[in-house]
């Protein structure tokens, strides 16, 4: 049997193959539920370190899959990004939050700013800029209201034409998140391409925080140099008190992770917004 390709004989491999089905029927859903925005978003609170209320909620997209339920994002991210479903998947996202804030606004409820993450092929294969002013004009929302969360990788594919999109959207008012800060191969080198807000320091340091002195140092370190750029830091990730009391020491302005709050739907989130409001 002539397979074509030069990684053809690998469909003899029965994993291999079987591996391939499950990826096509997963794309080919993945495709009716853009069509049908089969999605929802989750949003998770972060508070201040110091007043423990709530400055903004980031969006995580959930899709509602009609029969295995709620899918978690990594299960259908990575794949959206690979085939370029994520340019149409994150418009929806765009969208269905510009509406969520504008839906809270008319009940009287306290709009708080919504982070929104980005991927790189986005910004390839969208003008960014335009797609946000555009959902803004439509929700009638102030750009103050929308923040974007970047990684690394949405900057590196052309970061002379990223920059300049993502500098207008900052002149409208729309902060600036460096997400996952301290992975990928070169973080610093994004704090010297734009004028980021704020600085969103990985899980993976957090977790340090309380059993090893060089993860606090780490943290410490990263700590200074935001502030001193101008930066307010986030941690994400946080799981213990200890690591609280650590990054309270720390001055770090914001937190956020399962000990403050897990991801929450619409009517969740407001709620604890609510309960942190009072207390
Ligand atoms: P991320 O941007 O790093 O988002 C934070 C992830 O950490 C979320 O996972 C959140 O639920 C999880 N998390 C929050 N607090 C804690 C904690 O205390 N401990 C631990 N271990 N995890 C915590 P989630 O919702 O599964 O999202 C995974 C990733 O999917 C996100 O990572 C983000 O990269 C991507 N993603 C989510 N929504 C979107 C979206 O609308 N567009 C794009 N392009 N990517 C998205
Ligand atoms: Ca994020
Ligand atoms: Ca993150
Ligand atoms: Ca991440």
């Amino acid at each position: 049997v002539k397979t074509g390709g030069k990684n053809g004989y690998r469909f003899f491999d029965p994993a291999f193959y079987g591996a391939l089905q499950a990826r096509q029927q997963l794309e080919k859903e993945l495709q009716a539920a853009i069509s049908e925005n089969q999605f929802v978003l989750h949003y998770q609170v972060r508070v201040s370190t110091i007043t423990r209320q709530v400055v903004s909620l980031e969006a995580l997209v959930r899709w509602n899959h009609p029969t295995a339920g709620l899918v978690r994002p990594d299960e259908f991210i990575p794949l959206a990004e690979e085939t370029g479903q994520i340019v149409a998947l994150g418009e929806l996202v765009v969208d269905s939050v510009c509406a969520q804030i504008a839906a809270w606004t008319r009940a009287g409820l306290a709009p708080v700013p919504v982070s929104i993450n980005v991927s790189s092929r986005q910004f390839n294969e969208r003008d960014m800029h335009a797609l946000f002013l555009q959902a803004l004009d439509r929700h009638a929302i102030p750009a103050h209201f929308v923040e974007i969360e970047l990684t690394e990788s949405a900057m590196l594919h052309d970061p002379q034409r990223t920059s300049a999109h993502l500098n207008a959207m900052h002149a409208l008012g729309i902060r600036l998140l460096v997400d996952d800060f301290g992975t990928g191969y070169s973080s610093l080198w994004m704090l010297q391409q734009l004028d980021f807000d704020i600085l969103k320091v990985d899980k993976s340091f957090t977790r340090l925080l309380g059993a090893d002195r060089q993860g606090e140092i780490l943290f410490a370190a990263i700590i200074t140099m935001a502030h001193a750029l101008g930066m307010k830091v986030v941690a994400e990730g946080v799981e213990r008190p200890e690591q609280v009391d650590i990054l309270a020491r720390l001055r770090c302005d914001e937190l956020q992770g399962y000990l403050i709050a897990r991801p929450l739907d619409a009517d969740g989130v407001q709620a604890e917004i609510r309960k942190r409001a009072i207390a």
